[in-house]
């Protein structure tokens, strides 16, 4: 479904990306994982075309979508920080993607109530940003990147930003939307527990490469080097 080919990114004289391989079935949610630095961000940033790759392919539904804007790309990002437009409201940021779009106010204001009653925040269609709380902002982030009905979406640290007990509720939130919508997603994280209870698959990165993908069982009982164990916290 999406299929990602020897991708690769230098900064300077840095290899961010070191050919990247990575293939995605429809409606599976992949989680990359990996410390600080590795290249994750910069793997869904190419993939959502904010960032120019210097090689490989990516594949959509078997089409190279490299040269596409990434507003043609079909894929939706949500941000470690919301990023929401200060100046409009709830309902208005979840409409604007449909609104660029050409989509009929009718038309959005349906997909954005549906949305609203999704992620449990009817009372706050007509709230600016600035009055909801940081795990609010993101469910609203979240809409905003459904609304356009993208084929894959990519979450980057969604939820770092919030305290420990939103972290685990909204996790859980995400995990049933996604299933709900069969939503090709990849979400990153540098947190390994929250890795093993959300994925189907999980990819480990160091050093812009993948080093070891599987299930999450997989990595944690049979790590193939000790970077695995010790990440997995499989290690004694
Ligand atoms: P974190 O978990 O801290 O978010 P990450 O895995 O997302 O880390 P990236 O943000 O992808 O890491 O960064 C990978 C490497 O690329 C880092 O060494 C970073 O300094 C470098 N890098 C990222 N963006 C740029 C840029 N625009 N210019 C130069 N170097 C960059
Ligand atoms: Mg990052």
């Amino acid at each position: 479904y999406l299929e990602l080919q020897g991708i690769r990114k230098q900064f300077g004289n840095t290899n961010v990306l070191n050919h990247v391989d990575l293939q995605i079935r429809e409606g599976e949610l992949v989680t990359l994982l990996g410390p600080s630095g590795c290249g994750k961000s910069t793997l869904l940033r190419c993939i959502a075309g904010l960032t120019e790759i210097d090689g490989g392919q990516i594949l959509l539904e078997q089409k190279d979508i490299v040269n596409l804007a990434p507003r043609n790309r079909e894929i939706g990002m949500v941000f470690q920080s919301y990023a929401l437009f200060p100046n409009l409201t709830v309902a208005e940021n979840i409409q604007y993607g449909m609104k660029m779009r050409g989509a009929s106010k009718g038309e959005r204001r349906n997909r954005s109530e549906e949305l609203l009653a999704l992620i449990d925040l009817e009372d706050k269609r007509d709230a600016y940003p600035q009055h909801l709380s940081g795990g609010q902002q993101q469910r609203v982030a979240l809409a905003r990147s459904l609304a356009v009905q993208p084929k894959v979406l990519l979450l980057d640290e969604p939820l770092s930003a919030l305290d420990a007990k939103i972290r685990k509720n909204l996790r859980t939130e995400i995990r049933d939307i996604q299933k709900k919508f069969n939503m090709t997603t990849i979400f990153v994280t540098h947190d390994q527990e929250e890795a093993l209870i959300l994925s189907d698959r999980v990819c480990l990165m160091n050093k812009g490469s993948i080093v070891q993908q599987g299930t999450p069982e997989e990595l944690y009982t049979t790590p193939r080097t000790e970077f695995v164990a010790r990440f997995m916290g499989s290690y004694n």
